[in-house]
């Protein structure tokens, strides 16, 4: 992809206009995996609005820009320390991923979702990561299918 349409991809994706908005397969196929900072860092340091549900000294969760269920909430662990994604977890990064996954169950009991739920990590290209820091979404509110796109 061009440097160009990257960026183009990139900040409709990041601009939030549904009408600009770029899938979310152009948007993952145009981020670079970098341990720059991201847009969640502007969230965790309050640059940038965000729809925040729930926040404790490690994680912030707040509703996802471009919703794909009722109910899509992201987790985000506030200190990064190398995990643009699930796949740059090492051992030292077993407590913050159990605290983001038992969060989002916590999460999920807050919004009411006791149905059910469904959890995505998205990591990499094939994985459709657009944003590198590793983040948990929280889906529900409607009947999901299987498999997954
Ligand atoms: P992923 O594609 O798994 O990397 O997920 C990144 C998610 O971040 C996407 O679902 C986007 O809609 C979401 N997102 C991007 N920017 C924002 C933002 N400013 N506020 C809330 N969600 C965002």
């Amino acid at each position: 992809m061009s440097s160009g349409k990257r960026l183009q991809v990139l900040s409709s994706h990041i601009s939030g206009t549904q009408s600009a908005m770029a899938s979310e397969k152009d948007a993952a196929l145009a981020a670079v995996a970098s341990d720059a900072p991201t847009i969640f860092d502007k969230i965790i340091n309050k640059e940038i609005p965000a729809n925040v549900v729930y926040e404790d000294d490690k994680v912030l969760a707040f509703r996802d820009i471009a919703p794909q269920a009722p109910t899509h909430i992201l987790l985000i662990p506030k200190v990064r320390d190398g995990l643009t994604g699930l796949s740059k977890a090492e051992k030292r990064h077993c407590e913050i991923l159990g605290h983001l996954l038992y969060t989002a169950k916590v999460v999920a009991k807050q919004e009411g979702l006791e149905e059910g739920f469904r959890i995505v990590i998205n990591d990499g290209p094939n994985g459709c990561q657009s944003v590198y820091h590793i983040h948990v979404h929280l889906l529900g509110g409607r009947q999901m299918n299987w498999p997954p796109g």
